[in-house]
């Protein structure tokens, strides 16, 4: 990213770890301002020419503090939950959010561990007894994990560290994830089996998905009832996962032995919730990401991101953009850029009822994760029609609003380039246009080789001067002769090689751009039938 003369400023608005602050203070260029417990009108002040915000859960980034911020670029949670930002506004406008999921992974499978020992041992019974002057060593007996299955349901990060400490604690480990790869399963010494498996065979049960429409009350009635008599049942994912009716049910039944629940569907828990008094249930208050490490960890990671972003490297763990890893985004760079150009290429010579925009990616494209291409190419469609308001965060949202509808192929069909991008749009009531582009060169040159399905070869960047016309001889003399009369130096010249209805293409990259007179008078010419000047 070039960056000009003045600092990159980032608000620190929530406490984040000193670590994360510290190492946002070392990067170069970089300005760094902390205000903590800042009322919503000074944040509206705060923000006015920063280009990041880090917060954790107190500070809100509403809509009005994005219309203040008009350089934000990246508003970094330390933490997972987004719901004192509001992400649709800043998509709209284009600012990248971003959070920590990973930084509370070993926070929580630790909580959910301790969970599983306090159902299998009555510590906290036993704690609560002895405080009331007790010593009862009858009543407060437990059972072992050892040579017990544990079933894991959802194994993305916390479930595959709950598995690790389950292996070493000598269970047995049943996994089920409609994702799970049996490589990792077996890697990770677990067996990869359906959920009616592990309902059935399970003696521990704990959950560690999202929340969402199929997991959201996964584990109800029906699904207690295939469970094992005296099964034990943990959520430290989200609540809402686990029907709270149906546990409270199990456990009075004595169905389910013991259970430990960290989350709730709606927090804090309602002072006279039924768990409160269910039998031999612990509760704890959305502990799962509460240790001094992971707080660390999360303020480290999010400091991290924030700077990616700003210096134009890898954009990760964003919530209103898929992410990409630093290396992907070297390798893609080159493409990124191609697609960028030949995208304000196309924006240029279209007409503006543009009513889809396609995308064809040919060769060696294939391959790749083309996601950010694409959006380079929409964001650089854009930039004529929406300015520079448009970028790779907001441009999906922008061709939305303005009832384009986007398209992108992989084409295995022969091409002559080993890469290929081709750009195109269709136009309501007339005809398309196309653009297509290429690399050449070892330092990955974005050259454009294709304009409307004439063959053409110039180097995409600079001031470009397109025209279509007639066929004939003499084209070049009159455009040279034009040009050379209005003071205007041509660097490089391209005449199509095919031609399609006695139409040619003729792109002149010029050193400046020629004045109105000069336009017109090319314009006006009969032999030319189109003239556009672009910018790229
Ligand atoms: P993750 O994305 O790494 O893993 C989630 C896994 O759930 C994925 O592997 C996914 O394939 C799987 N999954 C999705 N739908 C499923 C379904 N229908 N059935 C089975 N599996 C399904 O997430 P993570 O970091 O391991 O976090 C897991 C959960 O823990 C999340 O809900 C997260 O919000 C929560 N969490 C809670 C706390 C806390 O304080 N208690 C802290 C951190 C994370």
């Amino acid at each position: 990213m070039v960056r000009g003369f003045s600092a990159m400023k980032i608000l620190v608005a929530d406490k984040i770890s000193p670590k994360g602050v510290a190492f946002l203070r070392q990067q170069p260029g970089f300005e760094v301002v902390e205000a903590y417990g800042s009322s919503p009108e000074k944040i509206l002040e705060l923000v006015k020419d920063v280009h990041a915000i880090a917060v954790r859960s107190e500070t809100k980034v509403t809509r009005e503090v994005f219309a203040a911020a008009p350089l934000l670029k990246v508003v970094g949670r330390a933490g997972v939950g987004v719901d004192n930002v509001d992400v649709d506004a800043a998509t709209e406008r284009g600012v990248v959010v971003m959070n920590t999921p990973g930084g509370n992974t070993i926070a929580t499978a630790e909580l959910t561990f301790t969970h599983i020992l306090c159902g299998a041992r009555p510590i906290a019974q036993a704690v609560a007894s002895m405080r009331a002057g007790n010593w009862d060593r009858k009543t407060l007996s437990g059972v072992e994990l050892f040579k017990k299955t544990l079933g894991i349901i959802g194994f993305g990060r916390i479930g595959g560290e709950v598995a690790k400490r389950a292996v070493a604690f000598g269970m047995r480990v049943l996994a089920y994830d409609p994702y799970l790869a049996a490589s990792r399963a077996k890697a990770l010494q677990v067996e990869a089996v359906s959920l009616d498996e592990i309902l059935a065979q399970a003696d521990y049960i704990t959950v560690h998905m999202p929340l969402t429409p199929e997991t959201e009350n996964m584990l109800a009635a029906a699904a207690f009832e295939k469970m094992k008599a005296g099964v034990r049942v943990f959520n430290c994912a989200r609540g809402g996962i686990i029907n709270e009716d149906a546990l409270v049910a199990a456990l009075k039944s004595g169905k389910v032995a013991a259970a430990g629940l960290d989350v709730y569907p709606s927090e804090p828990l309602a002072k006279d919730s039924p768990l409160r008094s269910a039998p031999n249930l612990n509760l704890t208050p959305h502990l799962g990401a509460s240790t001094k490490e992971a707080q660390e960890s999360v303020g480290i990671e999010i400091a991290e991101q924030i700077a990616d972003v700003l210096n134009g490297g890898a954009i990760r763990n964003a919530v209103n953009m898929p992410g990409i890893d630093a290396a992907t985004a070297a390798a893609l760079a080159p493409y990124t850029d191609l697609g960028a150009k030949l995208g304000a290429l196309l924006g240029q010579l279209a007409p503006r009822q543009v009513t889809r925009l396609r995308a064809t990616y040919h060769g060696k494209l294939n391959g790749l994760d083309t996601n950010p291409v694409t959006r380079a190419i929409q964001a650089g469609f854009l930039r004529r029609a929406a300015g520079d308001g448009v970028n790779v965060v907001n441009a999906p949202v922008v061709l939305q609003r303005l009832g384009i509808e986007f398209e992108a192929v992989n084409s295995d069909a022969a091409a002559d380039y080993t890469e290929l991008i081709q750009v195109e749009v269709d136009v309501a009531g007339g005809e398309g246009v196309s653009v297509r582009g290429t690399l050449i060169g070892k330092n990955n040159q974005p050259r454009v080789v294709g304009i409307n399905g004439h063959e053409v070869e110039v180097a995409a960047k600079g001031k470009l001067l397109v025209l279509e016309n007639e066929d004939r001889p003499g084209i070049v003399g009159l455009i040279g002769t034009i040009l050379g009369n209005d003071g205007v130096n041509i660097a490089d010249m391209s005449l199509s090689r095919i031609s399609k209805g006695g139409t040619a293409c003729t792109v002149v990259r010029v050193d400046h751009e020629p004045s109105g007179k000069a336009r017109d008078e090319i314009k006006g010419n009969p032999a030319i039938k189109s003239a556009r000047f672009v910018q790229l």
